[in-house]
């Protein structure tokens, strides 16, 4: 199976041009027909549903309540290393950059996961930057196996690898693997990624098939809003999510759509994404994809988090920190992106509390109250 082969950004181009004329009779069948097909859903990304948003909101809160009941899974993403061989020109890792380098050593990364582990957290992901020699498949599994004596759920956020170096991983205790293609537009893409192995397009987008393939329960796909138009992204997205879900499909699949935040290097978004049509894509993403978990990261504002959780959020970090060693050392090395919500996890556990949601820091928790999925981005 390979998703890059039958992928066509053509076809995904016709269906937003379709859907560009789209009729409010169009926008609520799609509504109506609970998982539509590709074309379908184009119509719920068209200009029409952006007049018809307060409708869709209540159909995808309505759809995530069924599926889901009103619980929020809260994780905390643990960076290993900022050293990197790959050049991204909106990433504060990039090759190249003035920051601080890092690369914990084990003991290092077990000292920030017991002192995630003292604030709740048992919900983990490891995150790394790619560097074959000082982020090794070997280190990258070690820090699981440890890990994984402090917390229950330990995921990996990393360089994309091959079917044998997943299976280090799963061995290793790894419950779920998080890639996100960044963008699908193929020109955009190249354009973003101009060196080390993440410039690889197809073999990148084909990497949550190995993972699942080597025995990643848990696999987490996404896009980077503001680097290529949203509409197309998010069609994208939904089209690979659902490839995932009918060809891996002994693993769950969870999105992820982060809006792209200052870092160092200072990236300003080509196609910036506004409030409005994020919270379009969210309600969209939700009725197209009515059994995929949706993670919602600290890149955006505590207000506008908290009014995001009834429209189809199942998983938020919280208290998070994108510089190795942040925990225990804030400061001390260069950060992947800054943060918008810089509540911690009390306050923000709080916060859904007074929303009327039940904040989730164990995997077998949620698992009995919702049967939903635990693979997150950050
Ligand atoms: S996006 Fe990933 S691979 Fe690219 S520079 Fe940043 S850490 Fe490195």
């Amino acid at each position: 199976m390979s998703f890059a082969k039958v992928f066509s950004p053509q076809a995904i181009a016709r269906a937003l041009e379709r859907a560009e004329h789209a009729k409010a009779a169009d926008v609520r069948a799609a509504l109506d027909s609970g998982a539509p097909d590709a074309a379908s859903f184009a119509a719920l990304l068209s200009p029409q549903a952006a007049s018809m948003l307060e409708e869709i909101a209540q159909a995808a809160h309505r759809a995530t309540v069924a599926r889901f009941g009103k619980t929020i899974a809260l994780y905390a993403p643990l960076y290993l290393s900022n050293d990197c061989v790959c050049t991204c020109t909106y990433c504060g890792f990039s090759l190249g950059l003035d920051i601080t380098r890092k690369t914990l050593r084990i003991d290092e990364v077990m000292r920030e996961a017991q002192l995630l582990a003292g604030q709740g957290f048992r919900n983990l992901l490891l995150v790394s930057s790619e560097h074959p020699k000082l982020v090794p498949p070997s280190y990258v599994a070690q820090c699981v196996r440890e890990t994984k004596r402090v917390a229950h759920y330990v995921a990996l956020e990393i360089a994309a690898a091959e079917v044998p170096e997943y299976r280090q991983y799963v061995e290793a205790g790894c419950d779920g693997v998080v890639l996100y293609q960044e963008t699908y537009d193929p020109e955009v893409y190249a354009r973003h990624h101009q060196g080390g192995p993440k410039k690889r397009y197809a073999w990148r987008m084909d990497a949550l098939e190995r993972a699942a393939e080597a025995g990643v329960r848990h696999l987490g796909a996404g896009v980077l809003l503001g680097l290529a138009d949203w509409r197309f992204d998010g069609l994208a997205l939904i089209e690979h999510a659902r490839y995932l879900q009918r060809h891996a499909w002994r693993s769950v699949v969870n999105v992820s759509l982060p809006r792209i935040n200052p870092a160092a290097g200072d990236y300003t978004p080509a196609k910036p994404v506004s409030d409005a049509q994020f919270v379009q894509l969210i309600c969209a993403l939700r009725i197209a994809l009515p059994m995929a978990g949706i993670v919602l990261s600290t890149r955006e504002t505590a207000a506008l988090r908290d009014r995001l959780v009834p429209l189809g959020i199942t998983h938020m970090s919280a208290g998070s920190s994108t510089e190795p060693g942040g925990y225990a050392e804030p400061g001390t090395s260069g950060e992947q992106f800054h943060l918008e919500d810089v509540r911690s996890s009390v306050v923000v556990a709080h916060a859904l509390r007074e929303l009327g949601y039940d904040p989730v820091f164990k995997d077998w928790e949620l698992m009995a109250a919702s049967a939903q999925t635990q693979t997150a981005g950050v």
